[in-house]
């Protein structure tokens, strides 16, 4: 038997629930294989930050998503003698993008909640137990084959998108060559629920002790996160005993005053696909990217993939744009990621010396300072040739209140905005037309702060909020919209 589906995604972990979420919000239909029965319930994801609740918003579901966390409140580093080298103060106001800057969570229950949310759609099947291992591309679209317990079947789509993880069997099809930056690093991971809160520190500790790095996460509710970096003569079976794990946690917690949800050792890599797609095939999440976790950005960036990945497709399959626009996909995505995976390793460098030396070098240089050192926010931009400009184009658009209380991309909507008093010429009026965009002329007062700070009078906005490129008057629209138009099919 086969299925016919617009869009096939494999694996249906965040990446893969929130685009199958997106396009069947398009309307598209979706067929989502993943070959667990049940959401995987490993320790893993504990933060997503503010672009990550706005897309939850999009898919209204911030409202279920939101008393499932906590703000984050900061981190500190501390060295070996207890004394802190760096920290991050994390404001707890709104920030520009209509959220608090970023949210600790439980992986499994966000994951829970993605997929409830999802089943809404009556466009939208999921095959859970159905593990796909192989796909074809034929004439007239890509064919995968599936397994699901004593049968095999067969799925038709226009379009696949492997979201399946480290391990992608897509990506092995698509050319399973990675670049690798050779930071490998095992650490063991433990999610305990405490009786009470027994004096454990309120924001994230960074222990850069040399004998034995470690990781304190405050999470909701009852759930605490620690992370202990392996060290010679250890193995991921003897760290995971419990003997072993209630040993090493006796440093923060006496045994009786928590018990262990789920502990498990992992090797954190910093890899990059070579090929992000062929055709009709994509990647995207930890299928298309791994990073280790101390900028806690890998399901961020899996899901910033999905919604770069969904309004493409949308386009695509309306007949708007040819397949042609995918070419930016992996341009913009994986620029935004490169950026990440060198900050990651650059903090994982303080954060896993074991070399008593080099520690003592980073101690003597943090104490010179005289203060422990102040970590920025930064925000990566996205590559390629579709954005134009820099700074603040290829950025998230700011997202202030309305004073009707809503927040501005519900005036903006789902699609393309043109934001600003600019009147667009014949022609660029004729592309937003095509693109489904809309002109909203009267600029919110925090949107004409940030216009002015970037000397322009209009932004155009793209579906997933990112800032396509900013105008001064007419021609500069027309510049903007350029290099978007060149991909979209003569009307
Ligand atoms: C300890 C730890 C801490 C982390 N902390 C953070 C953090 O704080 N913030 C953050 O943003 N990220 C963090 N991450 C990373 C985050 O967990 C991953 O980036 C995220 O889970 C990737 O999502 P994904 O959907 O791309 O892949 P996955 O979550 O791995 O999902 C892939 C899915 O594909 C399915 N699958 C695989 N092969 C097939 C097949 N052939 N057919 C069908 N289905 C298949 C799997 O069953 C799985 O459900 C952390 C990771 C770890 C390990």
């Amino acid at each position: 038997m086969t299925l016919q589906t617009d869009v096939a995604v494999v694996g249906y972990g965040p990446t893969g629930a929130v685009l199958s979420h997106a396009l069947a919000s398009y309307g598209w239909t979706v067929a989502a294989f993943d070959r667990e029965p049940e959401v995987i319930g490993l320790p893993r994801a504990v933060h997503f930050d503010a672009e990550v609740m706005r897309v939850f918003q999009q898919l209204r579901m911030a409202d279920e998503v939101l008393p499932t966390t906590i703000p984050v409140r900061g981190m500190e580093m501390l060295n070996a003698q207890g004394e802190m080298i760096f920290c991050y103060d994390a404001p707890q106001d709104v920030g520009p993008l209509g959220w608090q800057g970023g949210f600790m969570f439980n992986q499994p229950e966000l994951e829970r909640t993605l997929r409830k949310k999802a089943s809404t759609y009556p466009s939208l099947q999921v095959h859970l137990g159905t593990s796909v291992r192989d796909i074809r591309d034929e004439a007239n679209g890509m064919v995968l084959q599936q397994d699901n317990g004593p049968g095999s079947r067969t799925t038709r789509a226009r379009f696949v998108v492997g979201c399946d993880g480290g391990q992608s069997t897509v990506r092995a099809i698509l050319s399973d060559k990675m670049f690798d930056y050779g930071e490998h690093r095992t650490w063991l991971v433990v999610d305990v629920l405490v009786e009470k809160d027994a004096g454990l520190p309120r924001v994230t500790v960074q222990y850069c002790d040399p004998a034995r790095p470690a990781t304190f996460v405050p999470l909701p509710g009852r759930r605490r996160r620690f992370e202990i970096m392996l060290m010679p003569g250890d193995t991921a079976e003897s760290i995971t005993a419990p003997g072993r794990v209630t040993d090493l946690l006796s440093r923060w917690l006496p045994p009786s005053s928590y018990s262990v949800e789920r502990c498990a050792a992992y090797t954190f890599h910093c890899l990059v696909a070579d090929r992000w797609r062929r055709g009709g095939l994509l990647i995207a999440g930890d299928a298309a990217h791994q990073m280790p976790p101390f900028l806690g950005q890998g399901l961020c960036s899996g899901i910033r993939d999905a919604m770069n990945l969904s309004w493409k497709l949308d386009l695509i399959l309306r007949g708007v744009a040819s397949t042609s626009l995918l070419d930016s996909y992996q341009d913009e995505r994986e620029a935004h990621v490169r950026h990440l995976i060198e900050v990651d390793i650059e903090l994982g460098n303080i954060i896993q010396t074991t070399d008593p030396a080099v520690a003592a070098q980073r101690d003597s240089a943090a104490r010179a300072s005289g203060a422990p050192t102040m970590l920025a926010n930064f925000v990566p931009e996205i590559g390629g040739k579709l954005c134009v400009g820099t700074d603040y184009a290829r950025r998230p658009f700011p997202q202030p209140r309305c004073p009707n209380g809503q927040r501005h991309d519900e005036l903006l909507g789902g699609g393309f905005a043109l934001v600003g008093a600019v009147e667009p010429s014949r022609w660029a009026t004729q592309v937003l037309h095509q693109l489904g965009g809309h002109h909203v002329r009267t600029v919110h007062p925090q949107v004409r702060d940030w216009l002015d700070e970037a000397d322009a009078e209009a932004a155009i906005v793209r579906p997933d909020r990112i800032v396509l490129g900013l105008a001064k008057n007419a021609d500069d629209l027309d510049d903007v919209l350029t290099p978007l138009a060149s991909h979209l099919t003569p009307c």
